[in-house]
Parts: C-alpha cells; structure tokens; sequence
C-alpha cells in the first residue's frame, strides 16, 4: 500500500509528487509512456506520453498567471492564486528556468494600443526554456524526485480507479496488477481525457463538458511579429470578433519557430499545434488564433464537436493539416504549392506535410468569420498581420473538455479520488498543469491530517 498513486508523469502529476514526498508521503508514479532518456521525438506516442507527459517535447513556454493556462481562482482567492503561481516560478528556477525580463514603460504603451484597437493585451511573466533543453529538465527533476523517495513506473498502463467502502482503493493496471493507495490523483493529461471520462462515469462520477477552442495556426515572417515580441515574448490578445460577437484570442506565439503536425490518433484526425527552439530559429513566427465554443442542450459534448470539425478538415487535407494563404481565403479560392510559391516575398512555410486547400470548406462559417475579423483588427496593433502572404494552416484544436466535479481541492465525489491538469479541465499549459498538481496535493496532505 501507498499513501498516494499518481496516474501521469505530465507537469501536473510531477509536481503533486514533488509536494507530497517533501511533507514525506510514499508516492508512485505510473505513467504508460517512457523514461525521459528513451522517449523520441519522431515517435507518434512518445511525443505526448512519457516522463514530462506532453510538456517534454514541447515548446517550454511558461506563462506565470493564475488566469492564464486555466483558472486558479475557481479553486483559491486571488492572493492565494498569486502565491501558488510565485511557488511554480520558484521551483522553475531551481532548473535554471529565468523569467523573461521585460519593460514597464513598453508594457503599458502596447497596452494603451491595444486599447485603443479595441482589444485586450494580458501582461503576463512568462519564461521560454525552448523544446531542446526540455528533456535535460526533465531528467534532473525525475532523479531529484528519485532522490526524495518517489517511485516512477513507466510502461504502466492504469485501466481503471478501485472503490470500496465509498472512498479509493488503488487502481487496477492493464493486465489486471492492483496497486493499493490511500488516495490517488488523476492526471492523464489531454491525451487520457476521454479515458478518464470514461473510468469516472464508470463510477458513478459527475462530469461536464468545458469549451472547445478551434482556429488556425497564423505564421508570418518574424518581422512582422518582432515589436509585440521584443514587449512580451508570448503577447495575449483577446479581440471581440464583432459578426458573431465572439471572443477570438491569440495563443502559444512561437517566435522565430515551426508550425508541427498534431496527431490524435485515438480519434484519426491531425491538427496543428507550434513550438521554438532555443537553439534553431526559423524565418518565420507562427501562433494559434482560437475562437471558444460552448455548446448547450441538445449538444452539449463539445469535445465531439470539435472532433467532428477536426475530422472534416483532416479528410479535406487527405490526412493533412490544410493550408491557406490569407489573401485566397478572402478570395474564396483554394491555395496551392504554385500560388503559395509564386514571389520571393511569399512566406515560406515551417510545415511542409500540409495540403494547400481551403480552410472555409474545413471550418464552419461563423470560425472562419470570427478568424478573419480578428486578424483586420489585430492588424491594428500589428501592422503587416493582414497581409496576402499571411499563411493560415488548419485546424488548431484546444479541448479542455471532461471537467469531472470537484470541490475546491480538486477532489471528485468519490472520497480519496483526485484529479488534475489539462485531462481534467481545469489546465491548459504547463503552468496550469503544474499549479493544479499541487491543489490537489495540498488537498490530500490536508485530508491525511485531518483537514
Ligand atoms: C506540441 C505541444 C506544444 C506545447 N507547447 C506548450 C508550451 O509552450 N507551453 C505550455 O504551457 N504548454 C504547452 N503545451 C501543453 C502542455 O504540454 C500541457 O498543457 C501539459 O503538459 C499538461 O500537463 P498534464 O500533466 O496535465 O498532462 P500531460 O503532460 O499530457 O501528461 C499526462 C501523462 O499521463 C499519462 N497517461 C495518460 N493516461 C494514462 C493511463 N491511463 N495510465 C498511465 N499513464 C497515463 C500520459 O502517458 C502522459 O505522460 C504543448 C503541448 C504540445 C502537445
């Protein structure tokens, strides 16, 4: 028996180790993925499983923001919020994870233009540790949880979460081993959300769906990028899209990076996502322009929605993500290798395995709308955004969905049982994923006292 089994070697389930094993609890950590050391970057199911869960192979980009990445006020008051926040940054920092340095006076200035285009610039502290130095991060930070008695099982594949009397037993893996626990956290991740829907439904367990975020993935020469980025590495803008009245955002700015494929092979369907490397630039700067969708009766499950969209558009690709210059989307014509190619100004793209197409016929109209007023608008503030050459690859897909119901530390109706990061729906990004670790940590170390 062990005090507590974590299901997940992501962000979310590394940092609820870290926490339980310094107050001395015994910790398992089962992970169906591998040791950092032999994870590839090439291999479709290493990439989001693993030590480091999604967050080893990923672009490192660290926004230190209780509302930003999820919501940590749903879960503590604000000054709380900001403490846990100053706690993640404090144990980045112990791997040598620097805050990017930034201008007050620039801050504000660029605030003061967003306004005036009528959209909202977020400041946010934010650090980049960059896809290539992630897995030497990782591996320091598994050996010191080594080193403070955490137990790691990778090739641990957890089918099912075991009741009795009421309250957690264990887990049960696939191949039928039960691990006895005192209490046991739930982080599977995005990747293991659907799974995770499915083993608390099993039990009995409340979950709702949360908005889906669909759009594009912008790449445009890094020029055009390079005054917003020299202010804030990774700019949050959120536009209100007048036509539908919807909130458009800007996410995960990659500069001087790679648009990548996105595989989600459970459901068959391929999006985009992007990263930066610390040690490699490309020519270009690319990142996500998402619009929310929140779906009520009779469709309430917008994961499959979004899905569904992610599936259109990977049929319209012939497997492929699909690409579009924003001066034929406006012109309603399919883009292809000759017109994306055509003059020495044309941006070349990071993603070559893309089908030039059109993304009208991949996302719904109202998407595409919201999408297109956003880009005038931020061109505003950026100017040279809204330009022809302006490549658009789709679709970005952010699901969040499979909120289970909690109470304020994250435990689920059935006593014992935790859950967090992004497979819950309370995270999104490693900040968040690690801040809702350590929520549910704190509230199992509260319990085992009798809090
Ligand atoms: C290409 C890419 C780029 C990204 N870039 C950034 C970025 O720059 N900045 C940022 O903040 N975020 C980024 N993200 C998102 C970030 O990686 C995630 O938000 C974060 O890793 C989520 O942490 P988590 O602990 O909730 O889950 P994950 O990191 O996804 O880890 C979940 C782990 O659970 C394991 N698991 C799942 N189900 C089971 C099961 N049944 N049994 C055993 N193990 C299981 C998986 O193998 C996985 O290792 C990126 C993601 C991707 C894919």
């Amino acid at each position: 028996m062990v005090n507590v089994a974590i299901v997940g070697a992501g962000p979310a389930g590394l940092f609820a180790a870290f926490e339980l094993a310094q107050a001395g609890l015994q910790v398992t950590v089962l992970d169906m993925g591998k040791p950092v050391t032999e994870r590839s970057r090439s291999d479709g199911f290493d990439l989001l499983h693993g030590m480091g869960g999604s967050g080893t192979f990923s672009d490192g980009k660290i926004n230190f923001h209780p509302q930003v990445g999820g919501d940590l006020n749903e879960f503590l008051s604000p000054n709380q919020a900001w403490e846990l926040v100053d706690h993640i940054e404090a144990v980045f920092r112990q791997y040598d994870v620097e805050v990017i340095a930034t201008d007050d006076d620039d801050t504000r200035e660029l605030e003061k233009q967003a306004a005036k285009a009528g959209v909202r610039f977020l400041p946010i502290r934010q650090a980049h540790i960059g896809s290539d130095h992630l897995t030497d991060l990782m591996r320091r930070f598994h050996d010191d949880l080594v080193g403070m008695g955490v137990q790691f099982r990778f090739g641990a594949r957890v089918a099912d979460v075991v009741a009795e009397g009421g309250r957690v037993a264990g887990v049960r893996l696939e191949g039928g081993e039960f691990l006895a626990a005192e209490a046991v956290l739930l982080a599977p991740g995005r990747v293991g959300s659907e799974w995770m829907r499915r083993v608390l439904q099993g039990h009995g367990l409340s979950v709702v769906y949360n908005p889906v975020d669909i759009g594009v993935r912008v790449e445009v020469p890094a020029i055009v990028m390079a005054d917003v980025i020299a202010v804030c590495y990774d700019p949050k803008f959120y536009v209100r899209a007048p036509t539908y009245d919807d909130m458009v955002r800007t996410f995960c700015v990659s500069p001087h990076g790679f648009v990548v494929k996105e595989v989600y092979a459970e459901e068959g369907v391929v999006g985009v996502n992007g990263h930066a490397l610390r040690d490699r630039n490309s020519q270009n700067t690319n990142f996500a322009l998402l619009t929310s969708i929140n779906l009520t009766e009779p469709v309430e499950s917008t994961t499959a929605y979004g899905i569904s969209i992610a599936r259109l558009a990977t049929t319209i690709g012939g497997g492929r993500p699909t690409l579009q210059s924003l001066g034929d989307l406006r012109r309603h014509r399919r883009s292809t290798w000759g017109r994306l190619t055509k003059s020495p100004g044309d941006v070349v793209p990071t993603l070559e395995d893309a089908t030039p197409g059109d993304i009208s016929m991949a996302l719904p109209h109202r998407i595409v709308t919201d999408l297109l007023e956003a880009l005038d608008i931020l061109a505003r503030i950026i100017p040279g955004l809204d330009a022809d050459r302006t490549l658009l690859y789709a679709p970005e897909l952010k699901r969040y969905a499979n909120k289970p119901k909690t109470d304020k530390h994250l435990q689920t109706e059935l006593a014992g049982l935790y859950v967090a990061g992004d497979g819950a729906g309370v995270a999104r990004g490693i900040g968040g994923a690690a801040a809702t670790g350590e929520i549910a940590a704190r509230g199992i170390l509260s319990a085992a006292q009798g809090g």
